[in-house]
């Protein structure tokens, strides 16, 4: 059924990371004639997105499953470290940024045992601090990172830490929530046992659905691992699905007929296809931070191609939220930074836009510090 588009909707160009720029295919898709999910129609649509979110990380659908949960992306966090720790055992969070320290925050409010292994967020972990780790606490029974640190924009080498995970017998979790259906991304080769994300980031549609894919033989395994949490189970969720093909609380319907129509386009577009116009829209942020002189905080080698962390300039005349606003005004969106020690703001990669956008953009931008007699190039003191 293709979706029609009864009139155009104001286009906002979305440079924060996530809830993505959609498509307007994608907004209409939401509206259809009510529905109760209870309904075997509904049923049948949730099956088979659950195995396109499979799909989209390649993984063998006879390891692994999709289960959903209604909620924004965190809940995927809390599902995963709430739900797959055995009794008497700990988690290690490898933690070099602030949706890793989110994490920890889960394992502090759950009050699970767990090391919080520190990095500077502007560099990759240190492999061997991991394994060392790993190897001095053999009741280590999960690993989880994130793997582009969405607050700095670092990709961190989560195929490395995996097999350190899996040499030491752990399993293995990634918030993948901001690479998912952007970053080609392999789940079986790069050692991950469960990933996450959120329907409005890489899939491109919108809040209130969100996903953990993993291996069904370790939620097959935590049944009888201690609960925690009665809405956000990981295994209870899915033997729900598995024995009625429903989720077990209302899902989010109209988000889901959204996905299912963003799932549609991204087949359509092509993983790799997809993942290269990302990168032209990355690599068209920089060329507009370079010309205009701001500086970028983590080696353009080690960024994940999605999000740009920039430095604010040492000019008195910078002021994030009038930049911010006049661009808002304009139809395009820039997001504060992340980064705790550092005063930085964040121009993203996601959704379906291109790199003319980011050219619109810029014109946009330049006018503001123009506006407000911010120097350019902009300067740094040192
Ligand atoms: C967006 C994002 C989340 C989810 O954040 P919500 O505010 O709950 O949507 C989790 N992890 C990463 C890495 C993200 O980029």
């Amino acid at each position: 059924m293709s979706i029609k588009v009864p009139y155009e909707v104001k286009r906002n160009v979305l440079l924060n990371p996530g809830p993505a720029t959609t498509t307007d295919t994608v907004k209409f898709a939401q509206i259809v004639p009510d529905i109760c999910p209870r309904e075997q129609e509904f049923g049948s649509l949730m099956k088979g997105l659950r195995e396109d979110l499979v799909k989209i990380v390649h993984g063998d659908l006879k390891k692994y499953t999709s289960v959903l949960f209604c909620g924004s992306g965190t809940v995927n966090i809390d599902v995963c470290l709430n739900s797959l720790l055995p009794a008497d055992k700990k988690i290690l969070v490898v933690n070099n940024g602030s949706y890793s320290a989110r994490a920890v925050e889960v394992c502090e409010y759950y009050g699970l045992p767990h090391i919080d292994l520190r990095f500077p967020a502007d560099q990759r972990p240190d492999l061997q601090i991991v394994e060392k780790t790993l190897r001095e606490n053999p009741d280590i029974a999960l690993v989880h990172t994130t793997h582009n640190e969405t607050g700095s924009g670092i990709l961190n080498p989560i195929g490395e830490i995996g097999a350190l995970a899996h040499k030491y017998n752990a399993v293995f979790t990634v918030d993948t929530t901001s690479t998912y259906a952007m970053r080609p991304i392999d789940i079986e080769k790069e050692n991950i046992d469960f990933c996450m994300a959120s329907a409005q980031k890489g899939l491109m549609a919108f809040t209130g659905l969100s996903f953990v894919v993993g291996r069904t033989s370790i939620i097959e395994e935590s049944a009888n691992y201690p609960k925690r949490s009665y809405y956000c189970n990981l295994f209870l969720q899915y033997d729900y699905f598995e024995r009625t093909g429903e989720m077990h609380f209302t899902p989010p319907v109209q988000t889901i007929y959204a996905t299912i129509q963003a799932i549609k386009e991204y087949w359509a577009e092509g993983e790799q296809a997809k993942w290269e116009r990302h990168t032209r829209v990355f690599n068209a942020i920089h060329e507009g931070l370079d010309e205009i002189g701001f500086r970028d905080i983590i080696k353009r080698e080690e960024q994940a191609g999605l999000v740009v962390s920039v430095m604010y300039p040492d000019d008195p005349a910078w002021d994030f939220e009038k930049v911010h606003d006049y661009c808002y005004q304009r139809g395009f969106t820039i997001y504060p930074g992340k980064i705790s020690t550092l005063n930085t703001f964040r121009l993203c990669a996601l959704g379906a836009i291109d790199e003319e956008d980011i050219r619109a953009f810029y014109v946009v931008f330049k006018d503001a510090l123009k506006h407000l007699n911010v120097a350019v190039p902009v300067q740094y003191n040192e």
